[in-house]
């Protein structure tokens, strides 16, 4: 969430303070988190060893499951067609199978599947008090290739994945942050990150020009030097400062920047675009509270009022992911 507050301060005020997340939901989110349930399940399958077929069967248990529980209701009935094809069971199975056969050609070893983490980065020093500062996070997997141990983080993505956009996790500051943490838990030495990407695009007709299913991943190896996770640390604690002062004043920049407009759009755009007088209805009409808890089995769930009150007594601030 360092890099919510980077982006916009008042984005991740709404987010990470007020746990504000779209009543609309288009899907996007939910297909992510179903997709990551099903390479995981996977992927723990093969990490005991059990047969491919097996373990894309269990995968693939997991991703149906996770489907009804994560899409909204308008992509689980069968009353009107699929909003979005791209994100429809049918079409997420097709995906999830070629990734599959994909990532068998990757010929990994799997040593540990979304694992958590939780580092010291030291201490911050406020008038008041002190703030030891612990960077946490989850890693999708840690595995192994040809001898080399990475960090993995999988992706998903409607974008064309082209080479600018895969240049793009250079600068990825999770990455670096997953190295870090994983180097100091493992005590094992870390070669880099692995970006998995999978593509989520709807089938082309047949006798089409449309990019076959087994082109719609990729592995995006990164290494960094020992000065560039080291500028990580001290970029993320200045990053971290400004955070708890901004916390302290109540006072959150609304950046008004490329932050607003790029992918879909920020999720608070109709809310920034309104008055400001008017914005506490928009947030009153189209806006909900919840959390946001990964490592559980249903990730995000409702907050109410009176629950978020009290979550805001004794919660920290920061975050476990970019
Ligand atoms: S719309 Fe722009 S200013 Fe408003 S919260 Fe999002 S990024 Fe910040």
């Amino acid at each position: 969430m360092i890099g919510l507050f980077r982006d916009c301060e008042e984005k991740y005020n709404k987010r990470i303070n007020q746990l504000l997340v779209t009543k609309k939901s288009n899907g996007a989110t939910g297909s992510g988190i179903v997709f990551h349930e099903g390479v995981a399940a996977y992927r723990q399958l093969r990490k005991q060893l059990t047969p491919v077929e097996l373990a894309f069967n269990g995968g693939l248990f997991k991703l149906r499951e996770s489907y009804k529980r994560e899409m909204p209701p308008e992509f689980t009935t069968e009353l009107s067609p699929c909003p979005d094809e791209r994100r429809s069971l049918l079409n997420l199975e097709r995906i999830f199978e070629a990734f599959v056969n994909y990532e068998e050609l990757q010929k990994f070893e799997y040593l540990y599947i979304e694992q958590s983490m939780a580092v010291s980065l030291g201490s911050i020093e406020r008038p008041d008090c002190v703030w030891d500062i612990v960077y946490a996070g989850i890693v999708d997997a840690i595995l192994k290739q040809q001898g080399l141990v990475f960090v993995d983080d999988l992706k998903t993505t409607t974008m064309a994945i082209s080479q600018p956009y895969k240049d793009g996790f250079r600068l990825s500051q999770a990455m670096k942050g997953y190295i870090v943490g994983m180097k100091a838990i493992l005590k094992e030495e870390i070669y880099g990150a692995m970006i998995s990407l999978a593509w989520f695009q709807k089938e082309g007709k047949a006798g089409g020009k449309a990019k076959p299913v087994s082109e719609y991943f990729h592995t995006v190896p990164l290494t960094f030097t020992p000065e560039q996770l080291e500028e990580w640390h001290s970029n993320t604690l200045r990053t971290i400062n400004k955070i708890i002062i901004a916390s302290e004043q109540n006072e959150w920049q609304l950046a008004f920047s490329s932050a607003c407009t790029y992918y879909n759009g920020c999720t608070f755009k109709e809310v920034c675009w309104s008055t400001p007088g008017s914005r506490e209805r928009v947030l009153e009409m189209d806006f909900k509270r919840a959390t946001w808890t990964p490592l559980e089995e249903v990730r995000s769930k409702d907050v109410s009022e009176e629950e978020w009150k009290r979550l805001l007594i004794k919660r920290s601030i920061g975050g476990d992911d970019e």
